[in-house]
């Protein structure tokens, strides 16, 4: 048994405690060769295990790993790059099912080294997509929950497509409201509330998108809400509708997230590192990305941003799965990363200097 203490982030921020562990090893890899540990003894207060700072496993809450085989740098405006045609899609069109495979499992695998237990993955290609993305995740279900929003192949309207995909995945994740026509939408969305999963999209990235009628279709949660006017933002705070944001893929393309603005507009925040090809897994560059270009709009905690990448998307997203470690309805266990100790503050300590390398060990409780 090892016992470890210092700040314990819980869904209301910090507090001390000192948990034991058995089981698992703290050797090797984080995730250990003998496996991972588990909590069984929690004392609030308790400061006499060896210190370090507790927090959940990082959640990746948007990412598109399919690209992670393109290894050029992209240049050119957000629709030249990812549009249809586009840079990257010429691209994926170039590469074998072999090096995408290989691609998406490396991709899989960074995330699970930097800590990182949970991901939404916007999965393109439709249903061969889900194929392709499954077989690079085999052998790696017990370390990373993984969710896969799938599209369909084409920008049209295919029923049996549609239900397909909703039977293989976790839910639809589209490019963007104004990519589509608004009656397949309304209809995309009827069929995937009829299934009851979640319909989900990019929204106001590079231009306004009208949200009113993005609300309409019922969607689960948006990502980006950076070209807004602060109405867009309280209308989506009003529906409850979280939403995700990618800073350092918006500064790829010129866009910075008001991170600040949007929290003031009472909107739950979750961070993703968006398309692979942009930008790696590792959520400590992304928290320290948000961090640093909230600035830019305001004073903000670094909690809130730690939050982002914990607590937040566990309540928010809320999504279920259908590949992972466990089922939905299941026991719930939660897992934590046991870090480096702390210089004095800890929220802005993993938030602006922590990495992958901090990481002691992975426990779960
Ligand atoms: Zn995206």
């Amino acid at each position: 048994m090892r016992t470890y203490s210092g700040p314990f982030l819980t869904q209301d921020g910090f507090i001390q405690a000192q948990i034991s562990i058995e089981g698992g090893s703290e050797e090797s890899d984080i995730w250990g060769e003998r496996g991972i540990g588990t909590i069984v003894d929690f004392e609030e207060g308790g400061d006499e295990g060896n210190p370090s700072v507790i927090i959940p496993t990082l959640y990746n809450a948007h990412t598109h790993s399919g690209d992670s085989v393109v290894k050029e740098v992209p240049t050119g405006s957000l629709a030249e790059v990812v549009g249809p045609g586009g840079f990257k899609h010429k691209a994926l069109a170039e590469s074998s099912e072999e090096d995408i495979v290989r691609s998406l499992q490396h991709y899989l695998e960074r995330a699970i080294d930097s800590g990182i237990r949970d991901i939404v993955d916007f999965r393109e290609e439709g249903i061969e997509g889900i194929r392709i993305i499954r077989s690079a995740f085999e052998g790696l279900e017990d370390k990373l929950k993984l969710r896969i929003m799938s599209r369909p192949c084409q920008m049209n309207y295919d029923e049996w497509e549609l239900n397909k995909l909703l039977s293989l995945s976790d839910g639809i994740g589209l490019s963007s409201y104004r990519d589509w026509d608004e009656n397949l939408l309304m209809r995309i969305a009827q069929i995937t509330a009829k299934r009851n999963k979640p319909l989900s999209m990019h929204c106001s990235e590079d231009v306004r998108e009208p949200i009113d009628d993005v609300i309409e279709l019922g969607v689960h949660h948006l990502v980006h809400m950076i070209e807004t006017t602060s109405d867009d933002l309280l209308a989506c705070a009003l529906e409850d509708i979280p939403i995700v944001v990618c800073p350092r893929s918006n500064m790829f393309f010129r866009k910075v997230p008001d991170i600040p603005g949007m929290l003031e507009a009472g909107l739950t925040l979750s961070l993703g590192t968006d398309n692979a090809m942009i930008a790696s897994p590792n959520m400590f560059r992304e928290m320290e990305a948000a961090f640093r270009v909230s600035k830019l709009f305001g004073d903000i905690d670094p909690l809130e941003i730690l939050l982002m990448a914990t607590w937040n998307p566990r309540k928010a997203l809320n999504l279920p799965y259908c590949i992972g470690v466990s089922e939905p309805g299941g026991n719930p266990i939660e897992s934590y990363m046991v870090l480096t100790p702390p210089r004095r503050e800890p929220a802005y300590d993993v938030v602006t200097r922590k990495g992958p390398e901090d990481v002691l060990e992975i426990v779960e409780w």
